[in-house]
């Protein structure tokens, strides 16, 4: 028998550039069953989402509960994401451009899907559910091959004039600097994501630097993840603390920006190299950011590490599926 509870299930999935997951949802937000697909490799939209609802189909199945329990579905998308109609526009991390992700899930489902903003969704879910529960104004960062961010004010996610407030990774910390995928020339993301990481160590390489890493990663450095960064940092490794110290430089200052322009009453910093590297590297940052806050009050504000880790994404699409809309006005409602 199937208990009322279980009729109040909804689907949260986080759809990457790497993998995508899928959740059934309880009433109370606990994760009652999960799935997992791998995207690596670049399919058709067409394709893909149906692979997706398939992972959802068997996030559902692994929760023991029949299909016909579940209410809606959320899902968090890689790229901006027009809200009336929940279409994805370029989305670099899938190879997607323009792909009507709402219209073809709904199809494939049979049930009311809602898009949003992969870290804006993210960013939900650590409102709601994780490091941020009781705060009403929230800035996340979330460090990984790229830099996103989101924002919550006044307890509501803030999406801006054209939907894509919260872009902290292109915010300037050193212009003239290398340029991040965008072009933009020594934004934060150029200068302290993985993928600036990884250059700079390459670079160090390239220049006759010993480092523990081409070990770890078995000499190959071009594929380096966030854990063999943590391991080389376990083993005090000098080349990897130079770059990550220098990265969480960076980090720092946008961070004191952070502080400077929005007075949060909390930052949350989570994705992969965050995950990995943890305290140690938070640390490193607040270190640079704190004497550049201009109010003096604002340096106890809390700068600490996602909550919810790989689901923040997944739970925060499911808050976004039960709160029944088309994009990142997720807040709102
Ligand atoms: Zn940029």
């Amino acid at each position: 028998m199937v208990d009322v509870q279980q009729h109040d299930v909804v689907i949260g999935i986080d759809l990457g550039g790497t993998k995508a997951l899928a959740g059934a949802v309880g009433a109370d937000n606990a994760i009652i069953g999960q799935a997992k697909i791998s995207t690596r490799k670049k399919r058709d939209p067409e394709t893909l989402l149906a692979a997706v609802a398939a992972c959802a189909r068997s996030a559902v199945e692994n929760a023991g509960v029949p299909f016909a329990s579940v209410q809606a579905v959320g899902i968090g998308v890689p790229g901006p994401i027009d809200p009336e109609t929940g279409t994805v526009g370029n989305a670099p991390n899938l190879g997607w451009l323009n792909v009507p992700v709402k219209a073809i899930l709904e199809r494939e489902l049979g049930l009311p899907v809602a898009v949003g903003n992969d870290v804006r969704v993210a960013t939900l879910g650590e409102h709601r559910l994780g490091a941020g529960q009781g705060k009403s104004r929230v800035v996340t960062f979330f460090v990984g091959t790229g830099i996103g961010g989101g924002l919550v004010v006044d307890g509501k996610l803030y999406a801006g004039a054209h939907n894509a407030a919260g872009e902290i990774g292109h915010t300037f910390v050193a212009p003239g600097g290398p340029r991040c995928g965008a072009g933009h020339s020594g934004c934060l993301e150029a200068m302290a994501s993985r993928t600036a990481i990884q250059r700079d160590i390459l670079n160090a390489v390239k220049q006759g630097k010993k480092t523990a890493l081409t070990h770890i990663v078995a000499g190959d450095l071009a594929n380096m993840k966030s854990s063999d960064l943590a391991e080389a940092l376990a083993q005090d490794d000098k080349v990897t603390k130079r770059v990550l110290k220098r990265a969480a430089e960076y980090l720092g200052y946008g961070l004191a920006s952070a502080v400077n322009l929005l007075d949060p009453d909390i930052i949350i910093l989570g994705g992969g190299v965050v995950e990995a590297l943890g305290e140690t590297f938070i640390n490193w940052a607040i270190k640079v950011a704190r004497p550049n806050y201009i109010c003096e009050a604002a340096r106890d504000t809390p700068i600490v590490g996602a909550a919810l880790g790989d689901d923040a994404g997944m739970l925060g699409a499911a808050l976004l599926a039960r709160e029944g809309t088309t994009g990142d006005g997720a807040s709102g409602r």
